[in-house]
C-alpha cells in the first residue's frame, strides 16, 4: 500500500508536533508522509526542511498546490490564515487537516465547511486534546457503564505556565483562553457529555500584559442530563503547576470518577474502588510536560489518515467542529451580556 502524500503549511512553534508524528507515520506501509513543505518565512521553512529532510520546500501555498501531486494538506498557521487555505485546498480537490482553532470567526468556520463539503473533500480540524490517552481512559470508563448514568461533571485546566513565551501573538488578541484553549476544554466536554442545551459563563483578565481574557469559569447544561463546570485558566499561582494537564470529575447514578494531578484515575463502582495510572506515553521525540499533547498529535493524526483511506468523516470533522466553535462563541457572548446562552443560536 503506497504511503498517502501530505504537504504541511506553516512550519512554525506547533508544526514540529505535527511532523515528528507525521515521520512515524511514514514508517507504517499504510501510513503517510509529507512530501512538501510551505511557509511564507525563509528561515521558518529552511530549519523545518532540514529537521525532517524534507526538500520540496514553497513559500507560497498556491505554487505549493499548483506543483505538487497532494492527497491532503495539513495547515499548521495560525487562525487568521485558515480560511483563505482551506478554501484554495479545497479548489485543489485535496482533504485537509486544519489547526484549532478553525478561523477567527465561526462564520467563516462555516465557509471552510461548506467549502470542503461542495468540494467532496474531507476536513478535519486538528482537534487533539479528545485524543489525549488519560481523557480516552476516561471515556472508556463511561463507555463500560460501570458509573451508570453521569449527573455531574468537571473538566478543569488551571496553569500558570508562561505559553505567551513560545506563543507570542497569544497576548494580543481580543480572544484569548478561551479561543485558544477552552475549545480543547469545551471540545472534551462534548467528547465526554455530549451537546449542549445552555451555557453560561464568567471571564477575567489578570494578566496586564495580555489583551484577552486569561481566566474563564463556564457552566454547561448537556442535553443528556450532565451539568458541568467546564473552567480555564493561564493565571493560577499553584502550589503545583499542571501544564498541560485537564482534570476530570465525574459523578454517576453508580459511581463516580476523577482524573487527578499526575494522571492517577479513580473509579468508584459498585465492583468497588480502583486506581490507575493513566499517563501518556513518552514518544521518543516528545519533551515532559508536552508529552501528553504530542502523543495526542500522533493519535489525531493517525485517525486521519485511516479515515481518509476509508472514506469515513474524522471525529472532529469540520462539521463537527462546527459544534465546538458555537460553544466557544456561546461563551463569548454569555461573558459579555451575562446571559445564559443556547449554543444552536450559533449553529
Ligand atoms: P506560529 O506563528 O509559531 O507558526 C505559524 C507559521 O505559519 C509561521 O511560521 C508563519 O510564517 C506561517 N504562516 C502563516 N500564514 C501563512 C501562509 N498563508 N502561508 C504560509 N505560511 C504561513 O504558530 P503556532 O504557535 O505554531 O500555532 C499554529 C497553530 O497551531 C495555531 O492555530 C495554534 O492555535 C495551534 N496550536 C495548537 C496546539 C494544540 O495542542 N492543538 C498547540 C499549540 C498551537
Amino acid at each position: 500500500m503506497a504511503l498517502l502524500r501530505g504537504g504541511l503549511i506553516g512550519c512554525g512553534f506547533f508544526a514540529s508536533n505535527h511532523l515528528n508524528a507525521w515521520r512515524e507515520l511514514a514508517r507504517h506501509p499504510d501510513g503517510a508522509e509529507i512530501v512538501a513543505l510551505c511557509d511564507r518565512d525563509p528561515a521558518r521553512l529552511a530549519a523545518a526542511a532540514a529537521e525532517f529532510g524534507v526538500a520540496r520546500r514553497y513559500a507560497d501555498a498556491q505554487a505549493m498546490l499548483a506543483a505538487e501531486k497532494l492527497d491532503f494538506v495539513d495547515i499548521v498557521t495560525t487562525a487568521p490564515a485558515h480560511r483563505a487555505l482551506v478554501e484554495l485546498a479545497a479548489r485543489h480537490g485535496v482533504a485537509v487537516i486544519c489547526q484549532k482553532p478553525m478561523a477567527p470567526d465561526i462564520a467563516d468556520g462555516r465557509a471552510m465547511v461548506e467549502a470542503c463539503e461542495r468540494a467532496g473533500v474531507a476536513m478535519m480540524v486538528h482537534e487533539n486534546f479528545r485524543w489525549q490517552a488519560p481523557l480516552l481512559a476516561v471515556r472508556a470508563v463511561l463507555d463500560s457503564g460501570v458509573i451508570g448514568r453521569p449527573f455531574w461533571g468537571r473538566v478543569s485546566f488551571r496553569s500558570g505556565y508562561d505559553v505567551i513565551a513560545g506563543q507570542p501573538y497569544l497576548a494580543e488578541g481580543k480572544r484569548f483562553i478561551i479561543e485558544d484553549l477552552g475549545v480543547h476544554v469545551l471540545d472534551t466536554a462534548r467528547f465526554l457529555f455530549g451537546e449542549v442545551a445552555r451555557l453560561t459563563a464568567s471571564t477575567t483578565t489578570v494578566n496586564p500584559a495580555i489583551a484577552g481574557e486569561d481566566v474563564a469559569t463556564m457552566l454547561l447544561v448537556h442535553r443528556d442530563g450532565v451539568t458541568a463546570v467546564v473552567d480555564c485558566s493561564y493565571s493560577s499561582r499553584r502550589a503545583r503547576e499542571l501544564f498541560p494537564e485537564v482534570l476530570v470529575d465525574i459523578e454517576g447514578s453508580d459511581g463516580s470518577l476523577q482524573l487527578d494531578a499526575g494522571y492517577a484515575l479513580t473509579v468508584r463502582s459498585p465492583a468497588g474502588i480502583e486506581q490507575r495510572d493513566v499517563s501518556p506515553t513518552l514518544l521518543p521525540w516528545a519533551q515532559v510536560p508536552w508529552h501528553g499533547v504530542q502523543e495526542s498529535v500522533l493519535n489525531i493524526q493517525r485517525h486521519f489518515i485511516d479515515c481518509l483511506r476509508a472514506g469515513t468523516a474524522p471525529a472532529t470533522a469540520g462539521s463537527d467542529n462546527l459544534k465546538t466553535f458555537a460553544l466557544v462563541e456561546a461563551a463569548y457572548g454569555s461573558a459579555a451580556t451575562g446571559e445564559t446562552v443556547d449554543p444552536a443560536r450559533f449553529a
